[in-house]
């Protein structure tokens, strides 16, 4: 058995960073952007309304206020989409909408529900500063400056960014494909009649979505029985057709668990076959060539808790991406919890803040089988291998889960 921090050094180990390849922005939401990104325009392109309003010269205002009052004439209406070519000249306004150009001469515009309007005379009664309400060209950035650096992550903010700054597609890191065999002869798919024995399918799906959520590509190889030559043909299809193979379930040490042995047969390099963590033990790791494979226990709260621990972080760096996303932070527990010394333990948890502190209490039950319990909990805590039972007020890293 390894610990966690070593486990993880073994898989960042075996894992080399893909190759880029330039991809349609609206493809590359998760995935991490592999160039340096500068902005071809200044953003805004030019000095825009932020308001819908007047554009006036500030300097007809000094003075203005409950006493003394400015009229101005309004020459015309300045639309967004439209540029006006005429000049502002002395004592006049445009009226402008939000996004609009403001006119030649103006440098500032005052809003509509602060002026009052007399047929063609623009009556203001305060004073409005230069630079009210206007968004000036490229305040936002300027042609030639950075505006991503390689190594970001392209969440829906910066796709779009990219699509303001005129980029349509961008190089990123390939994205691993994924295989995914479930094993297990007690399971049935959603919508099937649960016959005696039988429970459902969840941990397909569950894997699918988080293969999904790291930026992977999933290849979903379906059940196969608990039958050692199925099983083998599954994995030697899955290495030739995938970057990483997961299984799910059959990798303890049950009568029925064959994985490990199939691995041993097809010549698999295995560096380990559990880790000192809970829930989530029974996990092994192998190379085959240049591909990884991870048997997952089949819990199906501990498969996503090793998922996220192991497999993410190998998906991560293949897709560029080193440090982890969620960072830890200190938690103070608002109870006691239980754990046994020589393992890690990951206790999901509800995670509440009150007064900048964040604390932890309990979601229900922390057993390993319980999707319930995880669907509660918006975070965990770590106890670490050291510890055994924690108490009220003892201070632990946690870290927030699938935000
Ligand atoms: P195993 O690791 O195969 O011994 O399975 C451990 C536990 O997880 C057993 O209670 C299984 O019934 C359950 N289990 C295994 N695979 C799945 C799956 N795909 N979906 C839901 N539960 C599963
Ligand atoms: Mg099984």
């Amino acid at each position: 058995m390894v610990d966690v921090d070593n486990a993880l050094n073994i898989i960042y180990e075996n894992t080399k960073e893909a190759d880029l390849e330039k991809k349609d922005i609206l493809s590359c939401l998760n995935k991490v952007l592999a160039e340096n990104i500068y902005s071809q325009d200044n953003l805004p392109p030019f000095d825009k309304s932020a308001m819908d309003g007047y554009a006036i010269k500030s300097e007809y205002t000094r003075g203005c206020g409950t006493e003394k009052s400015v009229k101005l004439e309004i020459r015309g209406i300045i639309r967004a989409g439209y540029y006006c070519e005429d000049e502002l000249e002395v004592g006049q306004a445009f009226k402008i909408m939000t996004g609009a150009p403001l006119p030649k001469g103006a440098d500032a515009v005052i809003e509509i529900e602060k002026v009052k309007v007399e047929g063609n005379i623009l009556i203001i009664s305060e004073e409005v500063d230069k630079g009210n309400n206007v968004i000036k060209l490229g305040e936002e950035i300027k042609v030639g400056e950075l505006a991503l650096t390689k190594g970001s992550n392209i969440r829906p903010v910066e796709i779009g960014l990219l699509a303001s700054l005129g980029y349509s597609s961008i190089k990123v890191y390939k994205s691993p494909t994924v295989a995914l065999i479930i094993t297990g002869d007690e399971l049935v798919d959603i919508d099937s009649e649960l016959e005696k024995g039988k429970i459902r399918n969840s941990n397909e799906y569950s894997l699918k979505a988080l293969i999904k959520n790291s930026g992977a590509e999933a290849l979903s190889l379906g059940v196969v029985s608990d039958d050692k030559d199925n099983l083998k043909e599954k994995v030697k299809y899955a290495l030739e057709n995938a970057d990483i193979v997961i299984t799910s379930g059959g990798a303890s040490v049950g009568d029925y668990d064959f994985v490990d042995d199939v691995l041993k047969e097809i010549g698999a390099d295995v560096k380990f076959t559990s880790v000192a963590i809970k829930p989530g033990k029974p996990i092994t790791f192998a190379t085959y060539k240049e591909k990884l494979f991870f048997a997952l226990p089949g819990n199906p709260s501990s498969i996503i808790t090793v998922f996220e621990g192991f497999v993410k972080p190998a998906i991560r760096k293949i897709m560029g991406k080193q440090e982890e996303d969620m960072e830890e932070f200190p938690v103070i527990l608002a109870e006691d919890f239980e754990a046994k010394i020589g393992r890690r333990k990951y206790v999901y948890v509800e995670i509440k803040v009150d007064n900048g502190k964040y604390y932890a209490y309990k979601v229900g039950s922390q057993c390993s089988n319980h999707l319930m319990t995880m669907s509660r909990a918006n975070g965990i805590v770590i106890i670490p291998e050291e510890c055994g039972n924690v108490k009220v007020g003892d201070v632990l890293n946690g870290k927030f889960i699938f935000r």
